[in-house]
């Protein structure tokens, strides 16, 4: 197995603890995947995997604090002052049936079958405090390429997990990387078989390219075919995404942005569509919002501005401004409906009926009679203030409830 002397990745103390702990008590043991790849990329990594030859109760043995986390599939984390620790047992993925799972999981006992499993020659190394970098892929020279290629051979490595194909796109769109060609007619050849993965899985995976930090390779997914499965109700051709990537890395912004490009258009539709991928309410809740307000042309003026805010709240019309300001050819002083929104919190406008300077309490203790009347009164009330915030005055709107209705007593 090819190990890389000279060059050395920082790793926690902890993990090397660990990595110490089980090798003194016979082990193997070996920081392995996403942490080695990101710590050659001089980025932080997210957390520390270590793989070992150890059995999940030899490791649950060794260590003070552990939690079984997936013990059928080998994994235990080791919590080590605090911090936690994946430790999987040495694994190899015995045959894929339902192109997502393997029917089982095998403990192999070596390192090399372990890396085998894995999906991309970047994401295929190991790395040992002494031993340095095992690198039986040519991950490295991938990492500096900055290409994306399969351990093994594409076709057969996604027939055994379709999400796969989602996945090289995810680290393409992370890492601005190329996916090899063969990996990409691979992922061609295969895109039907992603209905295989479930819809959870799917969204996950988009969400990861719509915030990464090159969301326009989302049409990648467009390109391949993966759309027809993910997207069918998108008519357009492939479209080009590169204003994605000059929206704010919010979920619900890149989302509306994205289904507005592709032509995912229309409350039902989207809301058919995001029913589909299992979004949250919430998400979904966001996304019809936005989406709402981009098929019209968005208010600019005082009082459309205000309502609006009054409707949906600062922040989503806010992102609407600023997905209307990327993405569409309108006349809109975009620079004038900021000043409008700035006014709303710096001058602590009144854009919902609760700050209005008058309440229902206070207008029957007036003399005013409580009921449907009283509740329309408010509401114009409230339109005034909307037009002219400089109208939410007691005294003002006394006056006006005096001008607009009369009395009881
Ligand atoms: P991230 O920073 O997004 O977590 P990661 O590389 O750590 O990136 P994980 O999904 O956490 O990705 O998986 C950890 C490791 O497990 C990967 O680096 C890869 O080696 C392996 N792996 C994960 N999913 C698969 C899969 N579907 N097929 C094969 N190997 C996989
Ligand atoms: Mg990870």
């Amino acid at each position: 197995m090819e190990q890389i002397g000279g060059i050395s990745i920082y790793i926690p103390g902890e993990a090397e603890e660990i990595i110490t702990t089980l090798e003194a008590n016979g082990h193997e043991a070996y920081l392995v995947g996403g942490c080695v790849r990101d710590a050659l990329m001089g980025r932080t990594p997210k957390d520390y995997d270590i793989c070992t030859s150890a059995l999940p109760q030899q490791v649950i043995l060794l260590f003070d604090k552990t939690i079984p986390t997936g013990v059928n599939h080998g994994t235990v984390t080791v919590m080590l002052r605090n911090l936690p620790f994946e430790v999987t047992t040495f694994r190899t993925d015995a045959d894929y049936t339902d192109h997502r799972h393997p029917d089982t999981v095998l403990f192999s006992g070596s390192l090399l079958q372990d890396l085998e499993r894995r999906d991309f020659t970047i994401n295929a190394m190991a790395f040992h405090p002494v031993k340095g970098i095992i690198d039986p892929f040519d991950g490295l020279d991938d990492l500096r390429k900055k290409l994306i290629r399969t351990v093994g051979e594409p076709l057969k490595r996604f027939r055994e997990d379709a999400l796969r194909m989602l996945r090289a796109v995810r680290f393409k769109a992370r890492f601005g990387f190329s996916v090899h060609k063969v990996v990409l007619d691979a992922i061609k050849e295969l895109a039907g078989t992603i209905r295989f993965v479930s819809r959870e899985r799917i969204l996950s995976e988009i969400n990861g390219i719509l915030l990464s930090p090159f969301p326009e390779e989302m049409s990648v997914i467009f390109q391949t075919g993966l759309s027809e499965y993910i997207f069918p109700a998108c008519e357009a051709g492939i479209p080009s995404l590169y204003t994605l990537k000059l929206l704010p890395e919010k979920l619900q912004v890149r989302w509306a942005a994205l289904l507005r490009e592709v032509g995912i258009t229309g409350k039902e539709v989207i809301k058919t569509f995001c029913e589909g991928m299992k979004m949250s309410n919430t998400l979904s809740k966001d996304i019809l919002t936005l989406s709402g307000l981009l098929a019209e042309t968005l208010p600019y003026t005082g009082y459309s501005v205000r309502k609006a805010v009054c409707e949906v709240g600062i922040s989503l019309f806010n992102d609407a401004l600023t997905i209307y300001e990327t993405t569409c050819v309108s006349g809109i002083d975009f620079n004038a409906v900021r000043q409008l929104l700035d006014d709303i919190t710096l001058r602590q406008q009144c854009i919902h009926l609760a700050d209005l300077a008058v309440n229902g309490t206070e207008l029957i203790g007036e003399g005013y009679l409580a009921g449907k009347e009283l509740g329309d009164l408010l509401d114009a009330l409230f339109i005034c203030v909307l037009q002219k915030p400089e109208l939410n005055r007691k005294d003002i709107l006394m006056e006006f409830a005096r001008q607009m209705v009369t009395k009881t007593t």
